[in-house]
């Protein structure tokens, strides 16, 4: 695995911009839906090591969310379905 990806030069990657968490290239909430199928590419053999790649990903955005935002922070479910269910998705 790396973390090597193929993005032209003059583009900003799909990646989070923390502790925001929105994404660099489309502003859209990360993971987007581009980062999502980039993602997914990625871990296309080994949906083990993404599930808890995600797990921590979920973790660190509620963090920083929370943290960010204490009062108006994401609710847990919500950030559950955008961080990690969607990597068990088919
Ligand atoms: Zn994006």
């Amino acid at each position: 695995m790396t973390n090597q990806r193929p993005y032209p030069r003059h583009a900003a990657p799909h990646t989070p911009l923390r502790p925001m968490w929105c994404c660099r290239a489309c502003g859209q909430q990360w993971p987007c839906p581009t980062a999502r199928l980039l993602l997914k590419s990625e871990y296309a053999d080994n949906n083990v090591s993404l599930s808890l790649y995600l797990c921590g990903l979920f973790y660190e955005a509620t963090r920083d969310l929370y943290r960010l935002n204490p009062a108006g922070a994401p609710d847990p479910a919500d950030m559950f379905a955008r961080f990690v269910a969607w990597g068990r998705q088919a």
